[in-house]
């Protein structure tokens, strides 16, 4: 089964994603991520990605395909793949259709996670982050036990630099022009299912576990 998720910044993509890899045994492929390597790789599209990324801008399409193209030609996608972050253009969109068919692969839901704006903005900018661990806090719906302390390894918590009011906004900004042109393209494919974000993480989840299997 491949899929697609779409969800601005703090709609949950990211903790929803690794829920239905482990689920459905696919591999989760996220642009974010495969940049943020190259960015620590020190190669040249890191080079050029880092800028842009740092201002919660896009990176040009044909660097974001020519990556998923790569990353498709190494393989371990025999079980499904879920596309995250990706595509976040409708040049983007026609690349994966195309690379997909080159590959003799289809694919099957584009899952959209809904998320009032103002539910986004409380989300991201109270989030508190480990920056040894990785693990996630909230301020007030999710407290660490001790104060600005990691639960697991007592490391000082840190907000990250784009997960402030400001940042956010340029981030959200660029989601509104593009996004809903590849959902309307998805939409008329029948692949588009919008799924409500809100709520406790595992009633989301099941909320999407029911789009994905209807
Ligand atoms: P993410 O972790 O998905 O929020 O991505 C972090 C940053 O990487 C974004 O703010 C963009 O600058 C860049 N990026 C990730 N995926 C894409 C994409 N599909 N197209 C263009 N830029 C991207």
């Amino acid at each position: 089964m491949n899929l697609v998720f779409l969800g601005p910044a703090g709609s949950g993509k990211g903790t929803q994603a690794k829920r239905l890899e482990a689920d459905y045994r696919i591999t989760q492929i996220s642009t974010g991520d495969l940049l943020r390597n190259a960015v620590r790789e020190g190669t040249e599209l890191g080079k050029q990605a880092e800028p842009l990324m740092r201002e919660g801008r896009l990176v040009p399409d044909d660097l974001v395909i020519g990556l998923i193209e790569e990353r498709l030609a190494r393989g371990d996608i025999e079980n499904g793949i879920l596309f995250d972050g990706f595509p976040r253009t409708l040049p983007q969109a026609e690349a994966l259709d195309a690379a997909l068919t080159r590959l003799g692969l289809k694919m099957d839901k584009v899952i959209s996670l809904e998320v009032p704006e103002e539910i986004l903005v409380d989300r991201v900018t109270g989030r508190r982050s480990c920056p040894v661990c990785g693990s996630v806090y909230h301020v007030r719906t999710r407290p660490p036990k001790v104060e600005g302390r990691c639960d697991l390894d007592g490391t000082e918590l840190i907000q990250r630099s784009d997960d402030t009011a400001e940042k956010l906004e340029k981030r959200l900004e660029v989601f509104r022009t593009e996004i809903p042109k590849v959902k309307e393209y998805y939409r008329k494919k029948g692949l588009l299912a919008e799924v409500d974000g809100t709520g406790n993480p595992d009633e989301v989840y099941e909320r999407i576990r029911q789009a994905v299997e209807s």
